[in-house]
């Protein structure tokens, strides 16, 4: 970002970013979270409340991230709030069984049809390295099928052409991942099956199972072509591989039964995380009970965690689930609509070309004219212009996904007074897609 100066700052948070950065590679966690795609300072944030973050320099935003996807019913929700105290207060953490695992699979398994069985993990990247692991297992093969700019985690075998952060960094792959551990992926072109019927036969018997992200919001979002899952689903039944469908991102969120809700899509094993720990590390993954059966103890493939099913994380999850009900997900979808079509006039009136995607209450908006479709599409859009966007909003005290590669992501806690500071700070940070340059980027 040299040479691109923001008239606003944030001190507290620069000096807590410069202490982390001592201690921490980058100083975060997470990668994304470095605004090093947007350049500035990252904002350290202190407290969440329905809609809004406060920062450490004592600002507050209307969330548009909500934590990538999980906080759906907003920040410190009344509910969630007391299920964790109760939990809490039982103690943190058994290494046993728990009933609270137990009901929380049950709420998982009513919701979604193809899901038989479902074994609780700690985080996304789990749920997909296990689920690949159990259908090779089951299958006996060992090659995989991913596509580009679907993210499934930080998974060696799946990070090849894996979107947001890799997107965002512009790294092809990365360092310490083997050829061995990548050699048995085939990466594809989203929305392509004539690529995926070319993959199997090329490699007839050698292919375990196709992953995807059921609808995905890594790339930004672009949403599967109509027919893509289903045909995805065929050609795996077709040759004998597993279709396995991520909903870490989608699950709970896009709909009651996530994307599967919406397309009825049946796969072999789908993935979930976010919204289902209700803000905790919780996440999962199941499916068909014949596939799931060959898990150990039950079969010979061999998954394990410390802190699986952990009791609070199950406790928040499940109060979370349980007031996801139609008309939350209604309201959702509904206050989605609204800012779409609040940034879409805004940006059409200052005569820049963009192109918003949805999936359900998931979108984002590409700086582009064309339709979005994959990831090489993705990757053409003007993105020096979500930069000049993104900071127009933060510094009026909106917080987006600091990435033209990320979904946005809203909750029931996003009222009429939220949306209006979101529509009240639209026309400036509209101007400033506008009037930005590429040399900028
Ligand atoms: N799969 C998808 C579709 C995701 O969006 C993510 C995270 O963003 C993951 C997997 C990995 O989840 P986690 O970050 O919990 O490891």
């Amino acid at each position: 970002m040299a040479g691109v100066s923001y008239p606003y700052d944030a001190p507290v948070s620069q000096t807590l970013f410069d202490r982390a950065a001592v201690v921490t590679p980058g100083g975060v966690n997470s990668p994304v979270r470095a605004f090093r795609a947007v350049g500035g300072t990252p904002r350290f944030m202190v407290s969440g409340t329905g809609p809004y973050l406060t920062d450490a320099d004592g600002r507050e935003y209307v969330d548009l991230v909500c934590s990538w996807g999980p906080m759906i019913l907003g920040h410190s929700h009344p509910e969630v709030i007391a299920a964790v105290q109760e939990a809490v207060a039982r103690g943190t953490s058994f290494g046993t069984p728990g009933e609270g695992e137990v009901a929380l699979a049950e709420e998982i398994v009513a919701r979604i049809e193809p899901v038989e069985q479902v074994r609780l993990v700690s985080s996304g990247t789990e749920a997909t390295m296990s689920a690949i692991r159990l259908a090779r297992g089951f299958t006996g093969r060992a090659k995989v099928i991913k596509f580009a700019g679907c993210y499934h985690g930080h998974v060696d075998a799946l990070l090849a052409a894996a979107g947001s952060g890799l997107a965002t960094f512009a790294l092809p792959d990365t360092p310490g991942v083997t050829g061995a551990q990548a050699g048995d992926t085939i990466v594809l072109p989203y929305n392509d099956l004539q690529a995926v019927h070319e993959a199997f036969h090329t490699h007839p018997g050698e292919i375990a199972c196709v992953i995807t992200e059921a609808s995905p919001g890594n790339m930004g979002v672009v949403p599967p072509a109509p027919g893509f899952n289903e045909g995805l689903k065929k050609a795996c039944a077709d040759n004998g591989a597993l279709f396995i469908s991520d909903e870490v991102m989608t699950g709970f969120r896009v709909s009651k039964a996530g994307w599967y809700g919406i397309d009825g899509v049946k796969p072999d094993l789908m993935t979930f995380g976010k919204v289902m720990g209700g803000g905790f590390p919780a996440a999962a993954f199941g499916g068909r009970a014949d596939v799931m059966a060959h898990l150990a103890p039950a079969g010979p493939v061999y998954q394990a965690g410390t802190l699986s099913g952990n009791p609070v994380a199950t406790a928040a999850g499940l109060a979370q689930l349980r007031l996801l009900d139609d008309a939350a997900y209604e309201k959702v979808d509904a206050v989605s609509a609204e800012i779409r079509t609040l940034v879409g006039e805004a940006l059409t009136k200052e005569g820049v070309v963009h192109r918003l995607q949805t999936a359900g209450n998931m979108f984002s908006v590409f700086f582009t004219g064309s339709e979005v479709t994959d990831y090489e599409k993705a990757r053409a859009q003007e993105s020096f212009r979500f930069t000049a966007f993104f900071h127009s909003m933060l510094s009026q005290g909106v917080y987006l996904p600091p990435s033209a590669f990320e979904s946005w992501f809203v909750s029931t806690a996003h009222d009429a007074a939220a949306v209006e500071r979101i529509a009240a700070a639209l026309p400036a940070a509209a101007r400033a897609a506008a009037q930005a340059s590429e040399g900028e980027k």
